[in-house]
């Protein structure tokens, strides 16, 4: 696709977008990142988000965020698809893979260079040292974007959200992070610029996901109000840790999910969300049931669950 096609793709996904008589409908999703195979901390966010879409005859996706190529983990891919057939969910569209849409990324980078509101970053991680807050050294440089870090400016304001599980959350981009990148010096598209596109196009209305990615909320709703895109609703669900008291993760040599278990798995899934309980069977038949007594207000509204998890 050329940068032209997918300039118009966007403008015409945006007006479609406004026009939307299902921009209401719920629409929820689950984007993991194959940086390793699926764990149980990721089950807990695909049944998580697949059940709160259903139990509000909402629609649910799968989408591949996959734009971080070197941190790919070989095979993963694979897995994650094979998981979503073990486990019987039923995506309501096809999967979609961000590496397939880089071009849609870097016309929404043109179109915040357009509004002023980006520039280009020759600050490597070396000047910048052990300083987490950029300064903006590079702001107003105007420097050529051409193989450069591409960042985006923000403001010194509170940007706060609601999040149904975690509470009030805010935060002052300018004074707690500063201008931010959407794009590596290597040319690699930032995660913060791809969910957001993407759950613009892919029409969500609601982010259900570990409460790892609480922090990163602000800066993307942020980007969202830069490019206009309505508001999404945002459910942070607790971690479930290891007994090193870490969250279950890819890097901490979290076990990959055990394929050939899926009813025991589910079962396992929903009891760490404090579900009601619910027999083994088949899983589309146990993801049915979970649907039809699924209650988000029994999720511990915290940022991490009870007990051990492997
Ligand atoms: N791709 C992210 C991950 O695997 C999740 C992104 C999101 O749900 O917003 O951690």
């Amino acid at each position: 696709m050329t940068v032209e096609s997918s300039s118009t793709e966007h403008s015409s996904a945006l007006a479609k977008r406004r026009n939307d008589v299902s921009l209401n409908r719920y629409s929820g999703r689950f984007a993991p990142s194959p940086t390793g195979p699926l764990h149980f901390g990721s089950l807990i966010t695909a049944v998580a988000s697949y059940c709160d879409a259903k139990a509000h005859q909402g629609l649910w996706h799968v989408r591949i965020e996959d734009t971080d190529i070197p941190r790919i983990y070989p095979g993963s891919e694979e897995h994650i698809l094979r998981a979503i057939d073990a486990f019987e969910f039923e995506p309501d569209s096809d999967i979609i893979f961000q590496k397939d849409r880089l071009d849609i990324y870097e016309d929404v980078i043109q179109q915040l260079h357009k509004k002023n509101m980006v520039y280009a970053c020759q600050c490597t991680r070396k000047m910048l040292g052990s300083n987490h807050i950029y300064v903006g050294t590079c702001r107003d440089l105007a420097l050529p974007f051409h193989d450069q870090a591409i960042r985006v400016k923000v403001s010194d304001h509170d940007i706060c959200f609601q999040d149904h599980l975690q509470g009030q959350h805010c935060s002052n981009l300018k004074t707690d992070l500063g201008d931010f990148v959407l794009k590596r010096r290597d040319g690699i598209i930032n995660y913060q610029l791809a969910v957001v596109v993407d759950d613009f196009l892919q029409g969500m209305t609601h982010v259900v996901r570990g409460a790892d990615l609480l922090n990163n909320t602000e800066r993307q709703i942020w980007l969202g109000q830069l490019l206009d895109y309505p508001r999404l609703e945002y459910i942070h669900l607790p971690l479930a840790m290891n007994d090193q008291g870490q969250k279950l993760s890819k890097q901490n040599m979290a076990q990959a999910l055990d394929l050939s278990k899926p009813s025991e798995l589910l079962q396992q899934a929903l009891h760490a969300l404090k579900q009601p309980a619910i027999e083994l069977d088949q899983p589309h038949k146990m993801l049915q049931q979970a649907v039809a007594q699924w209650n988000l207000d029994l999720i511990p509204h915290r940022t991490h669950l009870d007990g051990v998890f492997i």
